[in-house]
């Protein structure tokens, strides 16, 4: 699944980047993202329109384990494309 996230903890509301994560959560394997909205992310300073999501098994995905997990794409990736 694709995402997008802050690049760093202090984004200063503009360092978003886009992921491409596994479908199935990294702790159990359960569905992913079976839920998902568009949220703000606050760094102390300013906000950033980010990718939220909710796993069937209630495992939290955290913003520095999704960066390592994921694939960084180029900014603007087709959040169509199917992998
Ligand atoms: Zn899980």
């Amino acid at each position: 699944m694709i995402v997008q996230i802050p690049t760093c903890d202090d984004h200063r509301g503009i360092s978003l980047g886009t992921f491409m994560i596994r479908d199935r959560c990294p702790k159990c394997g359960a569905a992913r993202g079976v839920k998902r909205w568009i949220g703000k992310s606050y760094d102390g300073s300013r906000w950033l329109f980010v990718d939220c999501w909710k796993n069937a098994c209630g495992h939290i995905d955290m913003y520095r384990d999704v960066r390592k997990e994921g694939l960084r794409m180029k900014h603007g990736g087709n959040r169509d494309k199917v992998y």
